[in-house]
């Protein structure tokens, strides 16, 4: 049984850490969520659900991906590096990275991506970053939908939910600027 032990991991690992936006929520949230998301999936499984909750692991804790592989197996391991930046780079590569290189990840990675961009996109809209003035925020909801044209055709449910969270994001932020 990984589930609970990845909810664990997660929860432990991220503790003390908050979303960027106003309402300071606990960053576990934001995992649970993408998890709760890539789970609509009909192509949902375990180790989506476990690549979801840990999705963020070794990019913002002080979690490996080789701890990742001995708690929850080699294929969890990689799903996640799948879907990690390269902290060494600086955040401009990083953010042209995903965007170069989305189209070129796993189905699963994919899923990951949609559901992921799908939470951010949905606190964009409900709990924006206080120090993110209108310019950046309507650019924050462009860049995550050109990464997420690499993400189309694979899966139309997370798609689609994708979208909703995009337009409603849109009416958000351009309504604010
Ligand atoms: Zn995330």
């Amino acid at each position: 049984m990984r589930l609970p032990e990845a909810y664990d991991y997660a929860a432990r690992m991220h503790s003390g850490q908050t979303r960027k936006g106003a309402a300071q929520e606990p960053y576990v949230n934001h995992v649970i969520d993408v998890a709760a998301r890539v789970a609509r999936s009909p192509a949902a499984d375990e180790t989506l659900i476990l690549g979801a909750l840990l999705h963020d692991i070794v990019e913002d804790t002080a979690g490996t991906a080789a701890e990742i592989a001995t708690r929850f197996g080699p294929d969890v391991a990689a799903l996640v590096l799948e879907v990690t930046d390269d902290k060494s780079l600086p955040k401009a590569e990083r953010k042209r990275r995903q965007e170069a290189t989305a189209a070129l990840k796993s189905d699963h990675a994919r899923r990951i991506k949609l559901a992921d961009k799908a939470s951010n996109l949905t606190a964009l809209a409900d709990s924006p970053p206080v120090h993110w003035n209108a310019a950046r925020r309507v650019e924050y909801v462009a860049w995550a939908e050109r990464v997420i044209g690499g993400c189309r055709g694979i899966d139309p449910v997370l798609e689609a939910a994708f979208d909703a969270a995009a337009l409603r994001a849109k009416r958000v932020v351009e309504g604010a600027a």
